[in-house]
């Protein structure tokens, strides 16, 4: 019998673990070599005293990706998944009552009527040209591994070119010609910062996002908490045999015929593999492991990444009737917070947030009659603001506007808290300078202008996750460990053992 290739994969993120599972299907021998001391990357889980909180990811969109996971391999697939309608509600500094954001067009026009008449129909011819763009993008350009430049331009060039004054119009120019009232262009423009931009500078075909949300697949709640989508895999994955071995992190590596041979970990171990695969941030991981010049510090620190996160975690004594399972805290001057929160050297005085609150949907992440509380408020990188020495403050700042805005006092009832400010952020999984999802998506930075998911110099390195192909977010990763696979059975074949 011939024996079986054998794959490292450095990095137990979603796309890690993703990759593990379709090649272990495919007939090879996995190891995960992982820095943290628990799978799942930005994808974890923190419990403290009868509380249970996922620490990055709250919202699973496009969930089609997730059940071809485990479709392709015919494995039953263990998540449950439950749709949310409404989607959240937002929270406006000056308006008394949030607003529920419905998927259900309908609903969404009633709870908006006083401010934005025919809203249903607004948002149909909104979506329709969105939606447009995002099927005929999909398959050609997402879902694709690109060989060099000219592939990419030929791929691009395929899509109808009634798209192309899309990418010359921004985001909010878009949501301004459709929508009359401030609080829906607002609504409808915050995905620009997920994709590590603002609205005003984000191209407007990006609101293919607001296409995924609210029409074609919409958002959903995973049974149990998101971290149960790490749990489901790394179940399957232990079960067909691959290793994992934790508190290992790669700084480090060998090569031998122009070839990787070795990876060389923090204690000086050595691990040996026929092929290698970093799901370690695929710009950061170039630059301080494989000392590539294009990816220096300097180099990297050009580059468009998107917001860092400032977290925090509390567990609540009592049940806060005015929040839901995901809420948006917004201020009033939406241009001016948009022009300053990337750049910004201080901490922002006058913060947006996002709270959830995963205990609405699954009491048993709360002890009886608590709450927990997930805060996530997006902040400047390290390159902007490297101290964080003042987290307390912000976090009290954070939580007193809180407290106010639900009219329920969270200090008195804090049981437990924790914070993590970029620093703890960027130490625990090696974010480039604390950003959250890594790389930004500005057209610069997208398709074949984004870091390759194959190395340049050694032919049995690949890449997968937020910072290679397609890009970040958790249907992208899933996306991302099938175009790394596809790449990795074409250069080595299928293993039949
Ligand atoms: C606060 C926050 C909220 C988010 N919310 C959402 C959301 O609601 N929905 C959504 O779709 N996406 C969300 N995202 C984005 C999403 O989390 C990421 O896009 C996705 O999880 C990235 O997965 P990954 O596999 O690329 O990387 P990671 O999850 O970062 O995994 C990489 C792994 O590699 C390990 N590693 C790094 N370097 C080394 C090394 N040298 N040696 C060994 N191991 C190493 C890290 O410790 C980590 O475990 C959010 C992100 C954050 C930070």
């Amino acid at each position: 019998m011939e024996k079986k290739k054998e794959i490292i994969i450095i990095g137990s993120g979603l796309g890690g673990l993703a990759t593990a599972l379709r090649l272990t299907k495919e007939g090879y021998k996995v190891k995960i070599l992982e820095k943290h001391s628990k799978p799942g990357g930005r994808l974890n889980q923190l419990k403290i005293e009868g509380f249970t909180f996922d620490v990055g990811p709250s919202f699973m969109s496009m969930s089609f990706e997730l059940n071809e996971l485990f479709d392709s391999y015919k494995i039953p697939n263990p998540i449950k998944l439950k749709e949310l309608d409404p989607l959240y509600q937002v929270f406006f500094e000056n308006r008394e009552k949030p607003f529920k954001v419905w998927k259900t067009l309908s609903n969404l026009e009633k709870e908006f009527k006083e401010i934005e008449p025919n809203l249903a129909a607004k948002t149909e011819r909104y979506l329709k040209r969105a939606g447009e763009f995002f099927h005929d993008t999909e398959g050609k350009v997402v879902k694709s591994n690109y060989n060099n430049l000219i592939d990419y331009l030929l791929q691009l060039a395929s899509v109808p070119k009634k798209h192309i004054p899309y990418l010359f119009k921004t985001m909010w120019s878009e949501v301004e010609k459709n929508f009359e009232s401030e609080e829906i262009r607002v609504i409808f423009s915050l995905v620009a910062f997920f994709l590590g931009s603002t609205p005003f500078e984000t191209p407007a075909i990006y609101s293919l996002l607001n296409y995924t949300e609210m029409k074609h697949d919409g958002y959903w709640k995973v049974e149990g908490g998101m971290y149960k989508i790490v749990e489901e895999i790394v179940k399957i994955l232990s079960a067909e045999g691959v290793e994992f071995h934790y508190n290992t992190e790669i700084v480090g590596v060998d090569n031998s015929n122009g070839k990787l041979y070795s990876l060389l970990d923090h204690k000086g171990k050595k691990w040996t593999a026929d092929i290698f695969i970093s799901n370690s941030d695929a710009a950061s991981f170039r630059g301080k492991v494989l000392n590539r010049k294009k990816f220096s510090e300097e180099k990297l620190d050009k580059m468009d990444w998107t917001l860092a996160p400032f977290t925090i975690y509390l567990g609540v004594k009592g049940k806060i009737d005015g929040l839901m399972h995901h809420n948006y805290f917004l201020g009033n001057n939406f241009r001016g917070y948009a022009n300053t929160i990337f750049t910004s050297s201080i901490s922002p005085q006058k913060p947006y947030y996002y709270v959830n609150v995963s205990s609405k949907s699954f009491p048993e992440c709360a002890p009886e009659g608590c709450e927990n509380i997930f805060i996530l408020c997006p902040v400047p990188d390290r390159r902007f603001k490297n101290n964080w020495d003042d987290k307390e403050e912000l976090s009290r700042n954070i939580i007193d506007d809180l407290s106010k805005r639900i009219n329920f006092d969270i200090n008195k009832n804090t049981l437990v808290k924790e914070i993590y400010s970029p620093v703890e952020w960027e130490s625990m999984f090696n974010l480039y300078k604390g950003s959250g999802l890594g790389l930004a998506h500005g057209i610069n930075q997208v398709g074949a202008f984004r870091p390759k998911n194959k190395d340049e110099e050694f032919p049995n390195l690949y890449y997968v996750g937020a910072s290679t192909t397609p890009g970040t977010g958790l249907p992208m990763v899933i996306i991302s460990s099938k175009l790394v696979t596809e790449r990795i059975l074409k250069d080595h074949g299928r293993v039949i053992s």
